[in-house]
């Protein structure tokens, strides 16, 4: 037999995938893969059924239907006064993983060098590779993951065609600093780079904070792709319906790649999606406000429980040390244990590394009912206080126990 492609062939289930399926078979509570517990506004669910009924349901425009593209040039304009054509610089994709893949095979030639910036989201290195590029990693460390601005520098080579800046970054929950995002852009520049820029998590940013897509800044609007998901947006992960934002002589050969990806996108979730972005200001200043809230819940009985949080800025994860509660084994380990043992899914950060990754951090997704995030710290506290002398401060757990239990 020939040999089947190289980047795919062998490539382990996602860990997403992998936690879900644990989680299921165990009967675990799922903090692991990142999606809400409860479906988003039932007025756009209500759209897309009905548009379903009504129809039509043949193919809609390849790019996208008209009304699903102006209203994401309108809130480009709404939300960062970026000045968007609908018909040359929009179009919508099967989620923002068919996006990013229709970008790479679009812009990479075979030999490019394409920065990422580690931990990195799952897609992105087997993406790269299968375009035929090659990745340049840089990291933001733990626990502020700042970005170093010389070693990113020191990356860019002639050879770089462009970046993929993930902002607000899965897993970390970090929001790119104002001054990170303008070294960024600088470099680009500077190199004649493209920037990709996924921005899925764009409307869950939090304690005031506001989105700025790389493509404002100076000089940024012509060589930056931006990339948005109505699955994070309208919490219907499910959904997989996401749009470019590109300047027209990017979006061109980006629509060719789309052509023969999927060529088009179910056209009732298209219509329902168009609706939902024209909601009132109310409804995303409730989203980050409720994703907010959830955070706290979740970061407060975490800590409680003596793991070690990282600040969240934004997203729907909060990273964790696992050292101060002296557990014995790595962070897949330790998740399986979790899943099996405490009944809880979470997500092993090493699997946000293609090498040399830290081993000690965990990812909790909080976009969860209440009484679900309270039932799972419930859970993680019986398991970490009955570990007793596994457990770095045993008592201190216990209490906790205690305390997330009332
Ligand atoms: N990028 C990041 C950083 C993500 O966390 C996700 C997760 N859903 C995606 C892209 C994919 O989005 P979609 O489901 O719209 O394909
Ligand atoms: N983005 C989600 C996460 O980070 C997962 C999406 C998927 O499973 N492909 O958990």
């Amino acid at each position: 037999m020939k040999p089947t492609n190289p980047v795919f062939t062998g490539l382990p289930t996602t860990i997403f995938e992998t936690m879900s399926r644990l989680a299921i078979a165990t009967g675990a509570i799922n903090l692991g893969q990142g999606f809400p517990d409860v479906d988003g506004p039932e007025d756009v669910r209500r759209m897309a059924a009905e548009a379903l009924i009504e129809g039509p349901n043949q193919y809609p425009p390849m790019l996208g239907l008209p009304e699903l593209r102006q209203a994401v040039a309108a809130s480009n304009k709404r939300f960062y006064d970026l000045d968007v054509d609908w018909q040359s610089e929009v179009m919508v994709t099967s989620g923002a993983t068919e996006a990013l893949a229709d970008t790479l095979l679009a812009l990479i030639e075979p030999g490019d060098e394409v920065i990422l910036i580690e931990p990195l989201y799952d897609c992105y290195l087997p993406l790269v590779k299968r375009a035929g590029g090659i990745a340049v990693r840089v990291r933001v460390t733990p626990p502020d993951w700042a970005l170093d601005v010389r070693a990113l520098a020191d990356a860019f080579t002639e050879n770089t065609k462009a970046i993929l800046l993930n902002n607000p970054m899965n897993p970390a929950g970090k929001v790119f600093a104002e001054e990170e995002l303008a070294a960024i852009a600088a470099l680009c520049l500077e190199h004649g780079v493209y920037a990709i820029c996924d921005e899925v998590y764009e409307h869950l940013l939090f304690d005031g904070r506001r989105h700025r897509p790389l493509m404002t800044f100076e000089g940024m609007r012509e060589r930056s792709v931006r990339i948005g998901s109505a699955g994070k947006t309208f919490s219907l992960t499910g959904w997989k319906v996401g749009y470019v934002t590109a300047p027209p002589n990017l979006l061109e050969p980006i629509a060719k790649a789309h052509q023969f990806v999927t060529f088009t996108t179910p056209p009732n979730l298209q219509r329902a999606v168009a609706y939902g972005l024209g909601k009132d200001d109310g409804y995303f200043a409730g989203l980050s406000a409720e994703m907010q809230a959830k955070r706290d819940r979740m970061v407060s009985g975490l800590s409680a429980l003596g793991f070690g949080v990282l600040p969240c800025e934004g997203t729907y994860f909060a990273t964790c040390d696992l050292s101060p509660l002296g557990l014995a084994g790595d962070d897949v380990a330790i998740c399986a244990r979790m899943v099996e043992e405490a009944g809880v899914a979470a997500v092993p950060v090493s699997a946000f590394y293609a090498s040399d990754a830290p081993s000690h951090f965990v990812r909790f997704c909080f976009c969860k009912q209440d009484h679900v995030i309270d039932g799972a710290l419930q859970r993680l506290g019986t398991w970490l206080s009955g570990r007793g002398a596994a457990v770095a401060g045993s008592a201190v757990a216990a209490e906790t126990t205690a305390a997330a239990a009332g």
